[in-house]
């Protein structure tokens, strides 16, 4: 096995008395795409914010490219960069339009000039399909245009690992597809992605592997025609029978 990117080790997260994750262990190797599934509060989303140090662990290691990011010396920005997230809800500055949302970081955090940053962003605008929307502000875009200038963004940093957190839920429903075809490009030029989402369509065109979380813990991971079509835990198999 080669050196993974991703190596979660025993990794535990406690708010208060509860346990929203609860000993997970898991690998991901290099340009694998990586779907979680798993009914709400089952810990996805605490355990994608832990692999980018949104969220601190309460036990156990997090190592992202061969570094434990769990150790207090670590770097927040440069990890931030390495590690990319998309979330249901955009998080774009309101007051910013789509070109200057993918300015910003990049000037912040890679302390890029602005004019090399402008070029990053027009050429990820271009990317993402919607270069004509580069002086829109986000409320003069749609959910999904606006999901992706957040994709854009997230990809000016020249991130190692996407982490896609139910990104098309908040879509309408006719511009779901379009944000799941740019996810499946970018899987097809090899971005390593973790990828939390209710698109089982997604999970099995698109996934390497499949993994079903309830209760903060990794019940059963698997290829995805493996998972779909023979899951072997009760509790996958009852959330499969209510959502598929
Ligand atoms: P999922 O994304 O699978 O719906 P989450 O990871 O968001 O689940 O949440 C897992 C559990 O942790 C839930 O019970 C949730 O209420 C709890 N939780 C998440 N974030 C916090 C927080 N900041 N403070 C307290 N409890 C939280
Ligand atoms: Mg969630």
């Amino acid at each position: 096995m080669k050196d993974p990117i991703i190596r979660i080790e025993n990794v535990s997260k406690q708010f208060g008395t509860l346990k929203a994750l609860d000993g997970v262990t898991n690998q991901i190797q290099r340009g694998e795409v990586v779907v979680i599934i798993g009914p709400s509060g089952s810990g996805k989303s605490t355990l994608l914010r832990t692999l980018n140090g949104l969220e601190t662990v309460s036990e156990g290691n997090v190592y992202i490219d061969g570094v434990n990011i769990v150790d207090t010396r670590v770097n927040i920005n440069k990890l931030r960069s390495k590690v990319g997230m998309v979330f249901q809800h955009f998080n774009l500055f309101r007051h910013k339009t789509a070109l200057d949302n993918i300015i910003m970081p990049q000037t912040v955090v890679l302390n890029r000039k602005r004019k090399e940053a402008e070029d990053v962003a027009r050429k990820l605008l271009e990317k993402v399909g919607i270069p004509e929307k580069a002086g829109n502000y986000p409320d003069q875009l749609s959910g999904g245009q606006q999901q992706r200038v957040a994709i854009a963004r997230s990809l000016a940093m020249h991130p190692k690992i996407m982490l896609f957190d139910e990104a098309t839920s908040a879509l309408d429903p006719e511009t779901v597809g379009g944000v799941l075809q740019l996810m499946k490009d970018l899987a097809t030029e090899g971005m390593t992605m973790v990828v939390v989402t209710h698109e089982m369509g997604f999970a099995r065109e698109v996934a390497d592997r499949v993994i079903f979380m309830d209760g903060g813990q990794i019940l059963e991971e698997a290829t995805p025609d493996e998972f779909f079509d023979r899951p072997k835990n009760s509790r996958t198999i009852t959330f499969l029978s209510q959502i598929l």
